[in-house]
């Protein structure tokens, strides 16, 4: 068995390629032979406790008999066809729910294969949409430090410029205003100077600028920070007083991972272009949705040149159509914000003892999110493997050692994963 995953190891080390690594054969990688509820089982016979629902997605935990049953019945219909002239009942009926669930502020729904291709399609249309009212030097966008929209290169240009490592595409990179984002965290108020940095920009260029792009209330990949809730109400102001479309990438926050089906929500305030992903297809498979308003979807559809420029081939898969549906249904029919206040009760009881270290900068938790913030960066190639010899995955990075389980794990497990960040925790030194 462990010989069998070790060659599964070297076999995969000389051929494949992994997010965010090298070609060599110093990265752990671990074989998976198979995933259920909360439980990602190795090759080599060991069983994980899944703290990452696999990148924010799987909330209902792996192999879910719904989801599964959606899929099967899905395929024996129609696996794909393709969108252009074509439609499906299953893509209709999850643009009628995705809208239904947003508070029906937004009028249409554009499916994209990803989160980052769907941060692609939000950018082209606020682009678009000044293109057809007519002002069409507004093309730039405004973000702020810390934000992550995902890897390709519109979404990287307006992410953190040292995660997102700017200076190694510089000369390729379309070049965007990112500005100082908001010091108060969540459960703050925010001071007016915060926005400061975002109103200059606007005072100077609005001009130039089509849109703000933001995670609302958490910033994910790019620092796992929570933020003021008002300082999002003050953007929304600001986006009025200027002109500016906003853009709220939820694809990280989206149903229910921070206590609220949209994060959005601690603000009271509503996007033009909203982004969803991860989530959505309850962790089966890549798939996005872009949401926009009636003065968004009218003006780009009533002006030059009359169509919305984007159609991947794969738009509005039914598979992951129907597979999103599922996940909404048992999302909806489940006590959901019930489990994820109870998820961060015990995740902030479960964490405290890890903020008695001097090299532990932070312990936050916010819904189904715990982060321990370090003084220093972990190395992933010595940790990694701590963790799966205690049982647990989770996956660090930098400064970070997080955790967004599936909202089904149970408390016992919950427990674990958190006692076992404790001691790993507690055997760190501080670099010297
Ligand atoms: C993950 C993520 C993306 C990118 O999504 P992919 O599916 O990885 O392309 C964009 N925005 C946010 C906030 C994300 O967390």
């Amino acid at each position: 068995m462990n010989d069998l995953a070790d060659q599964f190891v070297a076999r995969d080390q000389a051929v494949v390629w992994h997010p965010y690594s090298a070609m060599d054969a110093g990265m752990p990688v671990f074989p998976v032979k198979s995933a259920e509820g909360v439980r990602i089982k190795l090759m080599d016979g060991r069983e994980l406790i899944d703290g990452m629902s696999s990148w924010w997605c799987a909330i209902h935990g792996y192999n879910h008999p719904q989801l599964n049953q959606a899929i099967h019945q899905q395929v024996a219909t129609m696996s794909h066809v393709m969108f252009g002239g074509l439609t499906h009942e299953p893509a209709i009926t999850l643009a009628e729910q995705l809208l239904a669930l947003s508070g029906d502020v937004f009028c249409s729904v554009f499916f994209a294969d990803s989160g980052s291709v769907a941060v692609e399609v939000a950018i082209k249309m606020a682009i678009q949409y000044w293109i057809a009212s007519n002002q069409p030097g507004k093309q730039k966008i405004l973000s702020i430090r810390h934000g992550y929209h995902g890897d390709t290169f519109a979404a990287m240009s307006v992410s953190d410029p040292e995660n997102g490592m700017h200076h190694i595409f510089e000369r390729a990179l379309l070049k965007q205003f990112i500005v100082d984002g908001p010091v108060s965290c969540f459960g703050k108020p925010c001071h007016e100077s915060e926005l400061e940095p975002v109103k200059q920009v606007l005072v100077e260029s609005d001009d130039q600028i089509a849109a703000i792009i933001l995670e609302p209330i958490v910033q994910g990949a790019g620092g796992m920070r929570f933020y003021s809730a008002q300082y999002l109400t003050g953007i929304r102001r600001l986006c009025d007083e200027f002109n500016v479309l906003l853009i709220l990438d939820e694809i990280a926050t989206g149903f229910g991972r921070t206590g609220r089906m949209f994060a959005s929500e601690y603000s009271q305030v509503t996007a033009d272009i909203l982004c969803l992903g991860k989530a959505l297809t309850g962790g089966y498979m890549s798939f996005a949705a872009v949401l926009t308003n009636e003065q968004v979807a009218g003006t780009i559809s009533n002006g030059e040149p009359g169509l919305f420029m984007h159609g991947p081939t794969f738009m509005g898969n039914p598979l992951a159509c129907q597979v999103s549906l599922a996940s909404l249904d048992l999302l909806l029919k489940s006590a959901w914000q019930d489990r994820i206040q109870t998820i961060e009760a015990e995740l902030k009881l479960g964490l405290q003892p890890c903020s008695e270290y001097n090299y532990v900068k932070d312990v936050r938790v916010l819904g189904a999110i715990g982060v321990v913030e370090l003084g220093f960066s972990v190395d992933i190639r010595k940790l990694q493997p701590q963790f799966v010899d205690a049982g647990v995955w989770v996956r660090p990075f930098n400064h970070l050692i997080y955790v967004m389980p599936p909202y089904i794990i149970n408390q016992e497990d919950l427990h674990y994963l958190t006692r076992t960040i404790c001691t790993i925790v507690s055997n760190f030194q501080e670099p010297t």
